[in-house]
């Protein structure tokens, strides 16, 4: 990889994605830092240019809930850039609290699973020779949240994101009935998000099957971020290791990970 190889990472103006552009940009790539709010996705993209002055650091605006703006990201970098090598699907959102209900839950599943979607299939046209896409799931949306092994089933043997997009609804409607439970969902409107995004990962493994993208999906820990309410510690390690082994290398000699859990007052992310 190098300055040829374009990085495109979303969520880049803090937390995790922010450390992810900022280690990609020092290992020379060209490196696309995306974010919804402009100004703060810019002044990331300066401190990341500063912290790496031999790379290109481009900034555009993304919001991967708003269609138009998907828009308008896939057709600048088609036509500043010519496409992509790397996408890191970072961006995500949880509400703070025991916030539950459906409109919140349409949000959640709106951002962390279907923008994501709609992001990573407009982008896949413009994927340019071996490249990797890595989603920024979470081990909060495993399969054991689901508390009916038939739900559970339904939702892990579906072979298609119109199967996937159903459940999805189904998860919200059982909310507004209040029968979500009953039915096995769990109270978590970030856990399914997470989960639905890992399942569909793996569909989306399977159909670029032979065409030299290498398709993840993984949890990056605990990490201290705002969205952990910036309690415990943690890095974005093990998301870079997902596509370069000399990282993990190094992040294991630093002594590896991110803390898991257990940090009394702060939700799960
Ligand atoms: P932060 O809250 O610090 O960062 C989240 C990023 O996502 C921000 O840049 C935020 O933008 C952006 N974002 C949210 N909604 C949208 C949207 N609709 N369009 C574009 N960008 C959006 O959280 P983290 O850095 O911790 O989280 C990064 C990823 O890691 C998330 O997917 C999260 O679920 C996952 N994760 C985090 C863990 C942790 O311990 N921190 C553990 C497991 C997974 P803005 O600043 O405008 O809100």
């Amino acid at each position: 990889w190098d300055g040829n190889t374009v990085a495109v990472v979303t969520g880049g103006n803090k937390g995790i994605g922010f450390e992810a552009a900022r280690m990609l940009a020092e290992q020379g790539l060209t490196t696309v830092v995306t974010a919804r709010n402009e100004e703060l996705g810019k002044q990331a993209a300066a401190k990341i240019q500063e912290a790496a002055p031999d790379s290109r650091v481009l900034f555009h605006q993304l919001d991967i809930s708003d269609p138009a703006s998907i828009d308008r990201f896939v057709t600048w970098l088609r036509e500043q850039l010519g496409g992509l090598t790397i996408l890191i699907n970072n961006a995500g959102f949880a509400y703070k609290g025991s916030i539950f209900g459906a409109d919140e839950a349409q949000v959640t599943l709106g951002t962390n699973y279907f923008g994501t979607r709609e992001l990573t299939e407009k982008l896949i046209p413009l994927l340019r020779g071996p490249s990797r896409i890595v989603n920024v799931s979470s081990r909060a949306g495993s399969r054991s949240i689901v508390k009916s092994s038939a739900l559970l089933s339904r939702l892990t043997s579906a072979t298609s994101p119109q199967q996937l997009d159903s459940l999805a609804g189904e998860f919200v409607g059982a909310i507004r009935v209040g029968d979500y439970k009953d039915k096995g969902w769990p109270e978590s409107m970030y856990g399914i998000s997470k989960l639905l995004l890992s399942l569909w990962t793996a569909q989306l493994a399977e159909q670029l099957k032979g065409e030299k993208v290498m398709v993840n999906a993984m949890c990056p820990g605990w990490c201290r971020t705002d969205m952990s309410s910036q309690v415990s510690e943690g890095s974005a390690w093990r998301l870079l290791s997902i596509f370069n082994t000399s990282n993990y290398a190094r992040h294991q000699e630093r002594g590896g990970g991110c803390r898991h859990g257990g940090v009394a007052g702060a939700s799960q992310p």
